[in-house]
């Protein structure tokens, strides 16, 4: 980083709703080097006081299904009602294929050259847990920074619906008329996550196909148990290319947030969402430091011989490894 900004230059920039400054401390976020993750850290603390007023919406679905398209159309919707909305990514696939979501610069034109949106594209490294985490680290800044609506994008493929959906309030899913769920990459897991489910590409020729589809989900969702909540996942159909169907989707999720707030859920999801992450970052922690340890760096290669040739059972190996690493000084 070219220029060095003290902490206190940071926490009053985010906290005034300095771009400039909200942007380098996200990098200072999403950098390995440990400077910056303390500095990070710092002003990550600062601004937790600050934080929490935002919907946090999740939206996924498979590539090409429109979220970006979608998202494009529903955030200037949102900020034509006066908010300020952030877009984030997680995308497992951004360090294999060199950042694919969010990352194509011609993508959600009108929204990324509004001053009121602020598009993020997905860290571009690191495990899955790593850009979880720095993901709602810059959710807490974000916040701090006044935006109170923030939509993380998915792709639906794979584990990262599972940590999108621990840290937003609402979870979208996107799908397509005529594509088996199969096809779509769509697990019932994923299904069972949503709160609403948009069915794209509702025009032209599609028209009936989207509306069957609509009513097929529709009476899927009914055979989930019901949510802890008591909402009913609402199944509409859209056109984000033509516009259609998202004012319906801004209506539903403006119930949801009343909906919940009501009940004490919006909240209570919150905690338990904390308790989650707390849980998820020790873990994480034990483990980068396990394999960081000298003598299981020695250790293990040794006996992960062993366990191939047959002359060490998995069980001892660990228990061995797990006491190597207590006695270590
Ligand atoms: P993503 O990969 O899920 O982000 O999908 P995109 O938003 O990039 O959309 C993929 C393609 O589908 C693009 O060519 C879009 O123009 C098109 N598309 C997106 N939404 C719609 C829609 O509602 N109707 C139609 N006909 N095409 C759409």
């Amino acid at each position: 980083m070219a220029v060095k900004h003290s902490s206190k230059q940071f926490i009053d920039g985010i906290l005034s709703g300095d771009r400039t400054l909200l942007s380098r401390a996200i990098t200072l976020v999403e950098s390995s080097k440990q400077e910056h993750q303390d500095q990070a850290q710092e002003i990550i603390e600062a601004c937790l006081p600050r934080s929490g007023k935002s919907v946090r919406i999740g939206v996924t679905g498979v590539p090409g299904v429109g979220k970006s398209t979608f998202i494009e159309a529903y955030g200037n919707l949102i900020i034509e009602k006066g908010h300020k909305l952030a877009v984030l990514a997680i995308d497992p696939s951004s360090s294999r294929t060199k950042g694919s979501i969010l990352g194509d610069k011609t993508r959600m034109e009108t929204l990324a050259s509004d001053p009121r949106a602020y598009i993020r594209p997905s860290p571009s490294s690191g495990s899955l847990g790593g850009v979880a985490r720095k993901t709602r680290e810059s959710i807490i800044l974000f916040e701090a920074a006044g935006y109170d609506y923030i939509l993380i994008e998915t792709v639906g493929v794979g584990q990262s619906e599972t940590a999108v959906h621990s840290m937003v309030d609402f979870f979208l899913l996107l799908m397509l008329a005529g594509a088996g769920d199969e096809l779509q990459g769509i697990k019932r897991g994923i299904m069972e996550m949503a709160d609403s489910i948009i069915i794209n590409k509702a025009d032209g020729d599609n028209v009936k196909n989207s509306t069957r589809a609509q009513a097929e989900y529709k009476s899927a969702l009914h055979l989930f148990p019901p949510t802890d909540s008591g909402w009913i996942p609402e199944v509409i159909t859209a056109s984000a290319l033509q516009g259609d169907g998202v004012e319906n989707a801004w209506e539903i999720i403006d119930r949801y947030v009343r909906h919940t707030t009501t009940g004490g859920y919006f909240k209570e999801k919150r905690a338990q969402q904390a308790l989650f992450w707390l849980k998820e970052s020790i873990e994480q922690d034990l483990t980068n430091d396990f394999y960081a340890h000298p003598e299981i760096k020695t250790l293990l290669p040794t006996l992960k011989d062993q366990i191939l040739e047959g002359s060490l059972h998995t069980y001892s190996a660990a228990k061995e490894l797990l006491k190597a690493y207590k006695n270590k000084g």
